[in-house]
């Protein structure tokens, strides 16, 4: 009786093998075979893991040498016009990352993770035939090995959903082109044994769907579950709820149906449906996206409340989504506090949760091995809630009385005595704040780090990056300047390693599109700055220039949404105690003599709930905790923001409730047009929309941007608008910056002068 289930399993490699052996091939250092033979090893690898701890249901077709969206484009032959003249694995990747002739496909985030898939090119004009031999192959691969294993699917509503069309129109008008090819795709999977799961997971349904789309899963799923009947199929969400597709799923003749019970606790409401239509529930109890050990207790009550529903026999016991944003394994965490460490579960350790979780729940004997690890589980669980370092109770009080919600006197008055102080002109100009980082910058850093090199030898290197960078802008000609950021090689890495309640992992890596993995820091406990963070660096960088040097932070959400956050509190009070720390910061900066003060906000987008009823809740915390964090600023000080996401229309309200003096965006590549709700609204703050596209190694030209201002000039005034580039100026080289800076300043003055 099978009864455990692993939604899906990280591909990377433990020690990143699948990262290191794609940008070997990419560097033309070595052969595509020997890419898939690397593969072949993880595969396995990752199969006989979970078959070790005791998982019934594994997946195959998990795995990836990109992105499982872009695979899915492929098995439908959904290969955009301009790769179509390539082949296999040179067609793959060119699709994915361009080549030197063609542009790569866009590429977005995977809902509210930190992955990122390939978004699909569809139009009406083209046809869809199926190409199965990744799927038929990996599922045999497996087979080989003595693992008969589920394949998982990414479901064609959600393909549609997530695709775009180049000729303009709804993606899901193509619902009839591409549901012949999934029909087609079955008929070949039921070929492949006596019976075959087919996990096909569709998280777009718990984004609360329209009617016209929730209206497609009928016909679909009745349509898939009728090409074999040795095919169990299953549809998977995750993340959410998705109660409005439950509702249609049991009345098609689909075989389970996969919930996410902790980051979606309404899918109870579905419970009692689920029932009456007699389906399995592929229950996700065990959290696939946090690090944080299960608790296992509350596991097992939680599985009791959903069996007071459901028949016992027809639940599988699973993690609540795959677990590729999970780390692999604590096994080379060698460096981490132990105390901390034991509260920790990466993917593998995960598998031996859900196969504990399972016994326990289905009442099955326990080894010696498993009853010892229940019990470090408790004693894990209670050490945590217990322990003196998740709990500072004079920050909690802090936190708690803060009453400084907000700055003093309105933006009208602000901005009036901000002039007057720093006497910059109409199209100020200015950069994001980073610079390039050079193999140098970086050696030091790494050396530092290592202990190789001294204090002084650090901070000299540092000191001169800071030096040069201050010439070049000064040089050139920009306005307000920066120090260029050499010393943090991470936005959020850098706050977090200086601030307690945060940890770090040497080998935490989570895949976040392709062969890049971050390696997020997690925050454990309360929150607190024990010094100032970055007011040496930037009074160091001050005393350099007569110019106004702008002081460079990460704001709150921002902070939160790029860390693995503790799950024992609200994101919002977490993000809270971030914010109070950060009034300290500006506080400080200020008093040194720091003008003005940029707070990036970059993930401020990407923290939004999946369901619009959630939006209001996070908005309010989110523009309250950015407030927060600078409500210590004077009236003189002026306050930047940055934003790089580039649809502001449904949040432009939230942006103002910010009350930032200056906001930056990211626009180059969408021109005057999304600045043009900024006007609509009648946004009273200034604004700086990036004037050139800093993703590529182009230099623009004067002209060019001559003619980008202009536009912007369209449609804000030039008292509010300043001028910079788009952000991320660290992923360029200075040979590219140099020239395109100059053009930027010059650019101004040539608009300036025909004022
Ligand atoms: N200050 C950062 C930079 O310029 C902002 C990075 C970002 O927006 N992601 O690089
Ligand atoms: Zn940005």
């Amino acid at each position: 009786m099978s009864r455990n289930y692993i939604v899906g399993f990280p591909r990377i490699g433990e020690q990143r093998e699948l990262k290191k052996s794609l940008e070997l091939y990419w560097a033309n250092n070595t052969t595509f075979a020997e890419i898939e033979k690397v593969a072949s090893t993880l595969k396995a690898r990752h199969w006989n893991y979970q078959k070790d701890a005791g998982i019934d249901f594994i997946s195959s077709n998990d795995f990836s040498l990109y992105d499982n969206v872009l695979d899915t484009a492929i098995m439908l032959g959904a290969i955009p016009h301009r790769f179509q003249a390539l082949k296999d694995e040179t067609r793959y990747f060119s699709m994915a990352r361009g080549n030197k002739d063609t542009v790569a496909m866009e590429m977005t985030k995977w809902f509210n993770t930190n992955y990122h898939y390939i978004v699909p090119e569809l139009s009406l004009s083209d046809n869809y035939t199926l190409n199965a031999t990744k799927i038929i192959n990996e599922y045999k691969e497996a087979k080989a090995l003595g693992i008969k294993t589920k394949i998982n699917l990414i479901g064609p509503i959600t393909f549609l959903g997530l695709s775009k069309r180049i000729d303009r129109g709804d993606t899901y008008e193509l619902f009839g082109k591409i549901l012949p090819v999934y029909k087609a795709l079955l008929a070949e999977i039921a070929m492949l044994d006596d019976s075959v799961t087919l996990q096909i997971d569709e998280p777009i349904f718990v984004k609360g769907m329209k009617p016209k789309v929730l209206s497609l899963i009928k016909p679909c799923y009745d349509a898939l579950c009728t090409v074999s009947s040795n095919i169990n199929i299953i549809v998977t969400t995750y993340f959410e709820h998705s109660n409005e597709a439950t509702k249609v799923l049991v009345h098609t003749p689909v075989w389970g149906i996969g919930l996410d019970f902790l980051y979606g606790r309404k899918n109870v409401e579905s419970l009692t449906l689920i029932q009456q239509s007699g389906k399995k529930l592929i229950a996700g109890v065990v959290d696939g996206r946090n690090i944080w050990k299960n608790n296992i207790a509350k596991t097992t009550k939680l599985l009791e409340n959903i069996a007071q529903k459901v028949a016992k026999k027809n639940i599988l016991v699973s993690s609540s989504c795959s677990l590729l944003h999970t780390p692999f394994t604590l096994r080379y965490e060698e460096k981490m506090d132990a105390e901390i460490k034991n509260w920790l579960a990466y993917a593998v350790e995960k598998l031996d949760e859900v196969s504990l979780v399972s016994k326990l729940f289905f009442k099955e004997t326990l080894s010696v091995e498993e009853q010892k690890a229940l019990q470090s589980n408790e004693a894990a669980n209670k050490e945590r809630q217990n322990s003196q370092r998740i709990h500072n109770t004079a920050v909690q009080k802090r936190v708690s009385n803060f009453t400084k919600l907000e700055r003093d006197g309105v933006f009208e008055e602000r901005i009036n005595i901000q002039r007057e102080r720093l006497g910059y002109k109409d199209l100020a100009t200015t950069t994001i704040g980073s610079f390039p980082q050079t193999p140098e910058v970086r050696k030091a850093r790494a050396d530092f780090k290592k202990g190789a090199i001294s204090t002084e030898a650090y901070e000299t290197e540092m000191k001169n990056y800071i030096d040069d960078c201050i010439a070049f802008q000064e040089e050139c000609g920009l306005e307000v300047l920066v120090h260029g950021e050499p010393e943090r090689n991470d936005m959020v890495e850098y706050f977090g390693e200086q601030l307690d309640g945060y940890g770090f992992s040497q080998n935490g890596w989570v895949q976040s599109y392709g062969s890049r993995c971050v390696k997020p820091p997690f925050i454990y406990g309360d929150i607190s700055r024990p010094k100032p963070m970055t007011v040496e660096w930037m009074t160091y960088a001050q005393s350099k220039t007569d110019k106004i040097m702008k002081g460079m932070l990460t704001g709150p959400v921002t902070i939160l949404n790029w860390s693995f956050v503790r799950d024992d509190m609200a994101r919002g009070d977490v993000s809270k105690q971030i914010a109070v720390a950060l009034s300290d910061e500006i506080d400080d900066l200020q008093k040194a003599g720091i003008k003005i003060i940029q707070v990036d906000e970059a993930a401020f987008k990407e923290g939004y709930p999946l369901r619009t009823e959630n939006i209001s809740d996070y908005e309010a915390w989110a523009v309250r905790d950015f407030k927060i964090s600078v409500s210590t600023a004077k009236k003189e000080t002026q306050i930047h923001t940055h934003m790089c996401y580039s649809e502001f229309n449904d949040i432009i309200r939230t942006i103002e409730a910010m009350d930032a003096d200056v906001i930056s965006i990211e626009t180059a590549r969408s021109g005057n047009e999304l600045l043009k709700i900024f006007k609509e609204v009648g946004y009273k703050q200034e604004v700086g929309p990036g004037v050139y596209d800093i993703h590529s190694p182009r230099i623009p030209s004067i002209e060019e941007i001559v003619e980008q201002i202009k536009l912007l000039l369209k449609v804000l005034p030039k008292e509010q608008l300043w001028i910079n580039p788009d952000c991320g100026l660290k992923t360029r080289k200075w040979e590219e910056v140099k020239p395109s800076l100059i053009n930027m300043v010059k650019a101004v003055e040539i608009v300036r002068e025909n004022l």
